[in-house]
């Protein structure tokens, strides 16, 4: 393998993945470094169709190139909501709601409800689309609960309010690297480099 191309444009997941992936030889591009632009959709029903979607249709465009094309897709499972917002996390109250507002909404549909009905998690899937065709897929979590009032001001999205109870506060007050090393997209980063560097 020549090259690996993540199929992201968020530069905080680039930052990650290429301190992650390090220790494999291999150059790690964002698809702007590569030159591609695409807004691909997301109509999967699971994070794993969904990155495995994305990987492939970057794959595709890429398919004269000797490169390993990675793509992921994460959200939130509360169970409380039926495992809303899921895959649905980033359009979940409209794409352009503020976090701030996703998040007091996500605080007020559980009031009342107590710690040890509030469990939570993070899920993270990775897709890898290989230059002859084959693909692989990796799911990694990180169990949590959603807290009683957002904290912290670390990290994106949902960290204000999903609490972890191994440090006893959100995940917005996690340094950057014990939440990397927590993490669904740590952990899920991980493993696909295990898979990789079997290859
Ligand atoms: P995507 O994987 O870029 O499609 O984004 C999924 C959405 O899930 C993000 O926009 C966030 O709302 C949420 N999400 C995924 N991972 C995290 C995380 O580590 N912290 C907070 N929110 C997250």
């Amino acid at each position: 393998m020549e090259k690996i191309i993540f199929a992201t444009g968020n530069q905080g997941k680039m930052r990650e993945i290429r301190s992650i992936l390090s220790d494999i030889n291999v150059e790690v591009l964002s698809m702007a470094e590569a030159g591609i632009e695409a807004e691909i959709e997301e109509n999967g029903t699971s994070f794993e169709e969904n990155a495995l979607m994305k990987a492939r249709a970057i794959a595709a465009r890429l398919s004269d190139q000797d490169v390993v094309v990675l793509a992921d897709d994460s959200g939130l499972e509360v169970d409380y909501l039926n495992k809303e917002p899921g895959i649905y996390s980033a359009r979940y109250m409209g794409e352009d709601t503020s976090y701030e507002i996703k998040n007091k909404n996500i605080i007020d549909r559980l009031k009342g409800v107590p710690k040890e009905k509030r469990s939570a998690r993070f899920v993270c899937a990775i897709a890898a689309v290989f230059a002859n065709g084959e693909d692989c897929v990796v799911r990694e979590t990180i169990e949590g609960y959603i807290g009683f009032e957002p904290a912290g001001e670390n990290g994106f999205g949902y960290d204000p309010i999903f609490y972890v109870d191994q440090y006893d506060c959100s995940t917005a007050q996690l340094s950057m690297e014990i939440k990397n090393q927590l993490s669904h997209r740590g952990k899920a980063l991980r493993a696909m480099r295990e898979k990789l560097a079997h290859r």
